[in-house]
């Protein structure tokens, strides 16, 4: 699978540099954090993906964004993904896994709940 970049909209640029699976929560069968950057412009964001299979039975909806957040706050996640002795494994019990899966009131996640968030875009493949 390969995106644009959301700032400078280059094609298959964006490098994966940590990722963390998490478990299942509101809508979410699937839901991962990615700490990416940009090769092109050195645009250094953190993505969500949500796959939820809730609804008709034959459809599956995959939200992708990509969030803008602050130099510090990104290194935060990082840390905290890099943390994880078990970042594929959604099931890990580790401080990591805790912090990272905070989930909302309606027991969602939302990435503002772990760091605040600058700028949210829509990840286009
Ligand atoms: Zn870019
Ligand atoms: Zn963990």
């Amino acid at each position: 699978m390969s995106y644009l970049c959301p700032v400078c909209k280059a094609d298959d640029s964006l490098k994966c540099n940590c990722s963390i699976e998490l478990p299942p929560a509101f809508f979410a069968d699937e839901y991962s954090i990615a700490v990416v950057e940009c090769l092109s412009c050195r645009f250094q964001g953190v993505t969500t993906c949500r796959e939820s299979r809730w609804g008709s039975l034959d459809s599956e909806s995959v939200s992708y964004f990509c969030h803008k957040v602050a130099d510090t706050d990104l290194e935060r996640l990082f840390g905290l993904i890099r943390g994880c002795p078990e970042p594929s494994n959604r099931r890990c019990q580790c401080r990591s896994h805790e912090l990272l899966a905070k989930t909302d009131s309606m027991g969602a996640y939302d990435l503002a709940l772990i760091v605040p968030v600058q700028q949210t875009f829509e990840m286009k493949s």
